[in-house]
């Protein structure tokens, strides 16, 4: 499959890609990272070598100052050789560096930027607690003045990078600090920190090779220019560090379903049943083709996000980009697994391993069910601000004709209803995707790449008809479900 593609970057990344790419064909063995839940030091050491901590920090600290669209680049071409990897440098390059490359001080800058581009130092971020997951306003991991320093309580979980990360990029509730009642604060926490611990080493079903840890702060003290950005703006400065992190996901979500299309491709090609290949069969073909379709929306999706210079937009396209390729890597991994027969669901292929990795995209960086409803409320305030007018593409007067008729239903009343703004975000992202593909195949006018987005957009269709039908009431639901029995109230 063809990779992601940018126009800025004058060959430099071009050449960097392609060192990664010979770089990971050499040394990364996904099976044998899988088999030992480890990445080999040597990887982690060559691909520092190579630069690659170091894409989007600034220059003048020892990185190579490239743009969010470039490190998408980077990570897809990781995650079609390991998950694990892309995962472990996705996430230093986005939510473990952002905050301190945007909010830092200069001090703070010159104390870990060199270290974290060279990949001396690997970033982690935190914000997931037991008691807050997709509930961040429910974090109870609280730091206090106590005279000139800080003084944290609580306990984190499922920090990726955990073991062996230099510097923690830690949310944490600050209530009376920056004279917010109850705001949230970032931290960079150190592991050598006195009453900081990082915890043992969980057990996954797939991405086995990154780490992931819980961390315990049993009253830390902590020096106050530990604080990141200002006190008690920590909401703001998420939306930020978020959108990066989930457009990064996304682009590994690219590169693990690349690589599941071409080995779907290759196999379809050559294995031969009823005398003809696999890939000669008419409904073979039809999935074939739906699978690259998939890819290229996601592709397009995840450069269209990477490219929004405006802050809600960013987070805006990256709730979609997160949902959308998250959701297509499942699919296509999937797929491609079924394609291959029995031999799919065989180690030895590597169809298993991906199906096993993708599968957690759906719920870190935001649970996809809570996103879409974020993703529904975010384009129904858009619509009631910039009014789709009657020239626009069907697609979009489809989507403004269902968010019309929510609004006219419930009124107000639409935003205390996250079942019918879920149902918008789930159509919302597939007309984004179905957007970026057409503006990407009409920017090519390839043959393919314009098929390719009509199958996209023929999906986005009806992905409104669907989400427009979700009319049934949560009474049926709740009844259906005997909530009372479960003890739950609704
Ligand atoms: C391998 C791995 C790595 C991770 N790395 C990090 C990391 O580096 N840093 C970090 O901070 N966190 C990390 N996480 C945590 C991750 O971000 C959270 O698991 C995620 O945000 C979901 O929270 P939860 O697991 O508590 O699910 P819950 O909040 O308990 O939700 C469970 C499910 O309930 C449903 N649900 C919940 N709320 C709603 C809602 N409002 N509407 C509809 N449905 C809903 C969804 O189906 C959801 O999947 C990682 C997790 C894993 C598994």
């Amino acid at each position: 499959m063809q990779a992601l593609t940018t126009d800025t970057d004058g060959g430099v990344v071009d050449a960097l890609l392609e060192q990664t790419a010979r770089f990971c064909a050499r040394e990364v063995d996904a099976r044998a990272i899988d088999a030992a839940a480890q990445i080999p030091s040597a990887v982690l050491e060559g691909l520092g070598a190579l630069g690659l901590f170091g894409v989007t920090l600034p220059e003048a600290h020892g990185g190579a100052g490239l743009s969010l669209a470039d490190a998408c680049r980077v990570v897809e071409v990781l995650a079609r050789f390991d998950r694990s990897v892309a995962v472990s440098v996705g996430l230093h390059l986005g939510l473990g560096t952002r905050g301190l490359v945007r909010y830092g001080t200069p001090a703070q800058h010159a104390r870990w930027l060199p270290a974290l581009a060279s990949g001396a130092c690997v970033a982690a971020f935190s914000t997931t607690e037991p008691g807050a997951g997709s509930d961040l306003s429910a974090l109870r991991t609280t730091a206090t003045e106590d005279g000139e320093r800080l003084r944290v309580s609580g306990e984190k979980s499922y920090v990726t990078n955990g073991a062996f990360a230099g510097l923690f990029t830690v949310a944490v509730s600050t209530p009376g600090l920056g004279g917010a009642q109850r705001g949230q604060s970032l931290l960079l926490v150190e592991p050598t920190d006195a009453g900081f611990a990082v915890q043992r080493e969980e057990h996954k079903l797939g991405l086995k090779g990154s780490s992931t840890t819980g961390l315990l702060f049993d009253d830390a003290t902590l020096p106050r220019d530990r604080l990141l950005g200002e006190p008690g703006q920590g909401a703001r400065m998420l939306q930020h560090i978020l959108s990066w992190g989930r457009t990064l996901m996304s682009a590994g979500c690219c590169g693990g379903a690349a690589f599941a299309i071409d080995k779907a491709l290759a196999h379809t090609a050559q294995r031969t049943q009823f005398g003809r290949p696999l890939a000669a069969l008419d409904v073979v073909q039809e999935r074939l083709a739906r699978l690259r379709a998939r890819h290229f929306a996601m592709e397009a999706l995840v450069m269209a996000t990477a490219a929004q210079a405006d802050d809600d937009a960013l987070a805006t396209h990256s709730l979609a980009a997160k949902v959308f390729c998250s959701e297509g890597a499942g699919f296509v991994a999937d797929e491609a697994l079924q394609l291959h027969g029995a031999l799919g669901f065989i180690e030895d292929t590597g169809l298993a391993l991906v199906v096993r990795d993708v599968r957690v995209t759906r719920i870190f960086e935001g649970a996809n069910d809570v996103l879409l409803t974020h993703l529904g409320q975010s384009e129904l305030l858009r619509l009631a601000t910039k009014p789709v007018d009657a020239g626009a593409p069907a697609l979009d007067r489809a989507l403004a004709d269902f968010a019309r008729a929510l609004h006219d239903t419930h009124r107000l009343r639409i935003f205390r209803a996250p079942r019918l703004l879920h149902a918008l975000g789930a159509a919302t992202q597939w007309v984004m995707a179905s957007r970026a593909a057409t503006a990407r195949a009409h920017h090519t006018m390839q043959p393919t790449h314009l098929a390719l987005a009509q199958l996209v957009e023929q999906e986005a269709r009806s992905a409104v008809s669907r989400a427009a039908a979700v009319t049934a009431d949560a009474a049926v639901f709740q009844q259906a479900l005997g909530l009372e029995r479960l003890g739950v109230t609704p």
